[in-house]
């Protein structure tokens, strides 16, 4: 697990009216806060970004869905990841849905592309990361 000081840039790289956005008024508000839920899908998709780039295993095993969450977290030693960028969102009801693409370098240093769909899902007020889809 990785710290990060609360007037860090946010790892989620999210924008306000074109200046940084800083960790704790982004994604560190969830993350350092577990009472603290993400409001939205985007809000929960960039806070688990950034928990991959932490290492906040505990943090994603508790936004994960119920039916599809795994046993625990394992994280590669050597990845960086080296951006997000956020294509479109949408809520309908208690289902919401993130189209992003997240640029990943591993061990051996190679950068690749990661672009998903990930859905969500509302329960008790919470969302929660469901699937994704390619
Ligand atoms: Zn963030």
């Amino acid at each position: 697990m990785l710290t990060l000081a609360h007037q860090q840039p946010c790892p989620c790289g999210r924008l306000d009216r074109g200046r940084v956005v800083t960790y704790g008024q982004c994604c560190g508000a969830y993350l350092e806060n577990a009472e603290q839920a993400a409001p939205t899908p985007q809000a929960l998709m960039r806070s688990r970004y950034s928990a991959y780039v932490l290492e906040r295993g505990p943090y994603l095993l508790a936004t994960w869905h119920a039916d599809h969450r795994p046993e625990d977290m394992a994280f590669e030693p050597g990845v960086k990841w080296l951006g997000l960028e956020v294509r479109g969102d949408g809520v309908a009801g208690d289902q919401g849905w993130v189209h992003f693409v997240a640029r990943v370098r591993d061990a051996s240093g190679r950068a690749t592309r990661l672009e998903e769909r990930s859905r969500f899902e509302r329960q008790d007020g919470r969302w929660f990361y469901l699937d994704a889809q390619g």
